[in-house]
């Protein structure tokens, strides 16, 4: 299928925070922008990592969870209605005649500009994955490694793997609403914290839910679909386990992808970039938030948001060398205002 190819001003590669307040300030100056991320909804480490953890150095927010942060960074940045083109990688990365750069994502999304804004903090989380050999047979349609509807698993037959947190909360979160759960863990020590390993220890010895200790050492079903797990416990017995749907929850890692072959300077993984403009070694394209480094770089969640700032006014610069920049401040500029909603007040 080709696709329409998408102009804008700005591509911002990863929505994490830094991402999300880099909308913001190129707003305030008229730019418009379309944002990228391989996870489903915006807020990288703050919504992945660290949800529901009270962060104590955002200034002038005492304590602000991680889930708090991103949704006011959204309303923060909604006067400027930005794209998200969420759960696809930004994989292809080419320059155009003009100079403007077109960016290729892995579900075909084509997006024009001539600022990029490299944003991936430490890159692309991906799943670990288990290392069974019928996996990528049942993959497409009978393997989550998240769960974003908990109704989807009403009534199934579900085994999850794993025996850490995620492992633990979902099983146990999971259990009411499925027609089973089973919990396979290779040993019979979990990673999780301790009082829900107990909480779940409790529903298994009420038969709320199965645990059983040892690894799964096949898979079968028809076109995608699982209909049984066969899991060898460490006692070595064999079981035959119905199921729906398999749910790996083996951690995150995390890759920095297709941005390290595209050109830009690399310092064990890092973008380098000036710090008096976030420009990389790229023409138009910038670097901010964790991925970027430069002497004295402290990788916080607000020293990206000052590099937002900086790399947006001299993005703007660059690209519109013609344009007038609002300067001043959102207190006082009257343009400011206006892009913000906010004229009148
Ligand atoms: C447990 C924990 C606690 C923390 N506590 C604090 C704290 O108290 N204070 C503080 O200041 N900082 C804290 N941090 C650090 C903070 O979370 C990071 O500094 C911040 O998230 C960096 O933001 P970012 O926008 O640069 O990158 P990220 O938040 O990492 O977001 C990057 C995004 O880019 C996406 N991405 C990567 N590659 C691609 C690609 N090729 N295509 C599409 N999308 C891509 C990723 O999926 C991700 O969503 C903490 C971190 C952790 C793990």
């Amino acid at each position: 299928m080709t696709h329409k190819v998408i102009a804008t001003d700005m591509i911002i590669i990863g929505t994490g925070p830094v991402g999300l307040f880099a909308v913001f300030e190129a707003g305030l100056l008229g730019l418009k922008c379309h944002l990228i991320d391989n996870l489903d909804r915006p807020g990288g480490q703050c919504i992945e990592l660290y949800p529901e953890k009270p962060i104590y150095d955002i200034p002038s927010r005492p304590t602000v969870t991680g889930e708090e942060l991103v949704a006011d960074l959204m309303t923060q940045a909604s006067p400027f209605d930005p794209t998200f083109h969420l759960s696809q990688q930004a994989e292809a990365l080419e320059r155009q005649p003009n100079g403007h750069w077109r960016v290729t994502t892995t579900l075909g999304t084509v997006i024009e500009a001539p600022i990029i804004v490299v944003a991936v903090g430490a890159g692309s989380f991906v799943p670990k994955k288990p290392p069974f050999k019928k996996l990528p047979d049942f993959e497409e349609k009978s393997v989550d490694y998240a769960v974003h509807k908990m109704e989807k698993y009403r009534d199934k037959r579900l085994v999850i793997v794993g025996g850490g947190d995620s492992a633990l909360d979902w099983a146990i979160n999971l259990a009411p609403i499925a027609a089973r759960v089973t919990l396979v863990h290779r040993r019979a020590e979990f990673r999780g914290a301790h009082d829900t390993a107990q909480q779940l220890l409790a529903l298994a010895g009420k038969g709320d839910l199965d645990v059983l200790y040892g690894n799964v050492t096949d898979m079968s079903g028809d076109n995608g679909q699982l209909s049984q797990l066969e899991v060898t416990t460490l006692d070595g017995d064999v079981k035959q386990v119905d199921c729906d749907y398999m749910l790996p929850f083996m951690g995150l890692k995390v890759k920095l992808g297709p941005i390290a072959q595209w050109g830009l300077n690399l310092d064990r993984k890092h973008v380098q970039v000036k710090p008096e403009t976030f420009e990389t070694t790229q023409e138009g394209i910038y670097a901010i938030g964790d991925v970027c480094t430069y002497p004295g770089k402290i990788k916080l969640i607000l020293t990206g948001f000052y590099e937002a700032a900086v790399m947006a006014r001299s993005a703007f610069k660059y690209a519109f060398p013609d344009r007038k920049m609002a300067g001043g401040y959102t207190t006082t500029n009257s343009v400011i205002q206006e892009r913000l909603g906010v004229g009148d007040k």
